[in-house]
């Protein structure tokens, strides 16, 4: 028996909303503006400058920034794409909205990071000018090393877009010793975020493209809203003060103001948050270490932990088991390349074994910055009486 009973479900991952949070959104329902008001350069400010990169845009959610990233970098039908299948589908459906070829690549299982090596082995055995763009994801919240995937990305002349959805304040160590920083631009030319409830800022729906490149930056806000620019600059003619253009086929992608106000607001404890999901995730691995059924994924300094995945022989058992103990796990990701979907599309159960083989054990077991010393303790607990 255990002497801890939650007072609540605990899911994989929540999102933590403080009064100041409700305040900021409050105050921003108030003001003249819903959506598009001052709110939503400041949050890209302030999110460019905790990132480190030069532009950021914001955008109605993550699915949204990686569209507009396969239209500004120019995919089309006949351009093949690769990303890895241990991902949420949407990294590799942007390149399917623009009629492109997705071609996943296998993991590597220490990590269930995309294999560069692999990468290189498809690469090379296709002539130069096969494919055009790599979509690397950090995925769980261990950054990709993108210097590595630059180095790939140049001599086959392809452009990068880094899925970081799970990795605000993550970073890799670069061959020169120094830290780089999820979506700081230094390697991929456009990076994705996304600030759904379970993501380490939550806004309900919202996302945000981040790049150093000056051309997408103006390209991508252009394709935010609708086509459409209202810079002089930038226009063929001007009839008047009301002279808009609407230059090519865009989209209404806006995050509304009072969400960037939220974000503003949750952004302000990002660091703290990040602090904590690390202080749980170490207490994580010191428990499994002395439970050798259960196998978490590698470890690194610069880890965001968006998630927690270990490893158990019986997974859909410690699954069904957790139920029924009020513990809510997940299992991240169902290949993509075996979804009906892309089975339909030339996938075949079998191609990427070493994926397969990850999702037949994986399970991510609750972490988020609100999880309770105790809660994690009953979490813990209950993996071991199962696999004990
Ligand atoms: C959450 C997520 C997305 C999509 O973000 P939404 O805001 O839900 O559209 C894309 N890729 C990854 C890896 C994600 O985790």
């Amino acid at each position: 028996m255990h002497t801890f009973q939650p007072s609540r479900p605990i899911a994989y991952g929540r999102q933590h909303i403080t009064d100041e949070d409700v305040q900021a959104v409050v105050e921003t329902l108030h003001s003249d503006y819903l959506t598009q008001g001052p709110k939503v350069a400041e949050f890209e400010e302030k999110f460019a400058e905790y990132i480190g990169v030069k532009y950021a845009v914001a955008v109605s959610n993550g699915t949204a920034a990686l569209h507009l990233c396969a239209l500004a970098l120019g995919v089309r039908p006949g351009q093949r794409v690769i990303t890895t299948s241990i991902t949420f589908a949407a990294s590799a459906n942007c390149v399917r909205y623009c009629g492109g070829e997705v071609h996943f690549v296998d993991i590597d299982p220490a990590t269930a990071l995309i294999d560069l090596q692999a990468v290189r082995w498809l690469l090379e055995s296709h002539p130069k000018g096969y494919f055009h763009g790599l979509i690397p994801v950090d995925f769980a919240g261990l950054a990709v090393n993108l210097e590595q995937a630059r180095q790939l990305a140049d001599e086959f002349g392809l452009w990068i877009i880094e899925d970081a959805c799970h990795a605000p304040g993550g970073f890799f160590t670069d061959s020169t010793g120094q830290e780089q920083r999820c979506g700081n631009g230094q390697f991929a030319d456009l990076a994705i975020f996304s600030f759904h409830p379970v993501k380490h800022i939550a806004t309900g729906e919202g996302g945000m493209i981040t790049t150093n490149r000056a051309d997408l930056y103006q390209e991508l806000l252009k394709l935010r809203t609708h086509g459409i620019t209202k810079d002089p600059g930038q226009m063929s003619r001007n009839d008047g003060g009301w002279y808009m253009e609407m230059q090519e086929l865009g989209y209404n992608y806006r995050m509304p103001d009072m969400l960037c106000a939220l974000g503003i607001s949750q952004l302000t404890r990002a660091n703290a948050g990040l602090a904590r999901r690390r202080q749980l995730a170490a207490r994580y691995d010191a428990a499994f270490a002395e439970l050798p059924a259960v196998q978490p994924l590698a470890s690194a300094p610069g880890h965001a932990y968006h998630l927690y995945v270990i490893q158990v022989p019986d997974r859909k058992g410690l699954y069904d088991f957790l139920r029924t103990r009020q513990i809510f796990a997940q299992v991240h990701y169902i290949p993509v390349h075996t979804m009906p979907y892309y089975q339909g599309l030339g996938g075949h159960a079998g191609d990427f074994p070493l994926a397969e083989q990850y999702y037949a054990h994986c399970l991510s077991i609750p972490l988020f910055p609100s999880l309770s010393d105790e809660e994690q303790q009953y979490v813990i607990d209950c993996v071991r009486e199962f696999v004990g």
